[in-house]
């Protein structure tokens, strides 16, 4: 049974650590593709640890790209790592606030996200968010788990995009169709897209785009509305 209660809407850190914002019911909705995105170097600049709000500036076709799944009934979900926190460069009010404005940015050109996961572990974290291997941090698949609990999704279907070679395996891991990496933020730092193209395999794809307005003709989950 999935979540339909209005209180889900609201975000929540998980007793693992977990950040939850589910922002749109789909009451009763059969199981679908979803559209996973890692944030930072793919929605918004990677500034490094993003968490003012000053700092927040879209990625050029961004929200064009979430418009069209919005329109093709593709559930939209963001899986980002926030080791920052974990470290304690910045705080989960922080984080919120960010959130906030990008989610707003979005909206204000038509474009609507669907649930948003992170995770605060590190491997140098401190405290309660150190963790070698956190199952909730990329590559890791427990945030996009995590969403196949939460929302109508086809896990099998669906499909990633991110800048780091971890994001695609995080999508690999989760038994995904395939992956998208690109080359905005991270993506085209040390080898990252030599890794991320090296673990397309049997039953999962990985395709590189110069950035996520380019990944979009990838995606044939955006070509046929539902
Ligand atoms: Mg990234």
């Amino acid at each position: 049974m999935l979540f339909s209660e209005a209180s889900m809407k609201t975000s929540r850190v998980r007793e693992d650590g977990l950040w939850i914002q589910v922002l749109r019911i789909w009451p009763e909705a059969p199981r679908r593709p979803a559209l996973f995105l890692d944030r930072d170097g793919v929605i918004n600049e990677d500034v490094g640890y993003l968490h003012r709000v000053d700092e927040v500036r879209l990625i050029p076709g961004a929200a064009e790209v979430i418009a069209e799944a919005n329109r093709c009934g593709v559930p939209v979900v963001i899986v980002t790592n926030q080791g920052g926190i974990g470290l304690g460069y910045f705080g989960w009010e922080e984080f919120a606030s960010v959130q906030k404005h990008l989610l707003a940015l979005l909206h204000s050109r038509g474009a609507e996200v669907d649930a948003v996961f992170a995770s605060p572990y590190h491997p140098r974290g401190r405290g309660n968010y150190a963790h070698p291997d956190h199952p909730t941090r990329k590559p890791r698949p427990g945030m996009l788990l995590a969403a196949e609990e939460l929302l109508p999704i086809d896990l099998n279907a669906s499909w990633m995009v991110g800048d780091h070679a971890r994001d695609i395996e995080a999508g690999r891991n989760a038994s995904l169709s395939g992956g998208v990496h690109v080359l905005t933020g991270h993506g085209s730092r040390d080898g990252q897209r030599e890794t991320a193209l090296s673990l397309a395999g049997e039953g999962f794809v990985v395709h590189a785009a110069a950035s996520i307005a380019e990944a979009a003709e990838h995606l044939s989950i955006l070509s046929k509305p539902t």
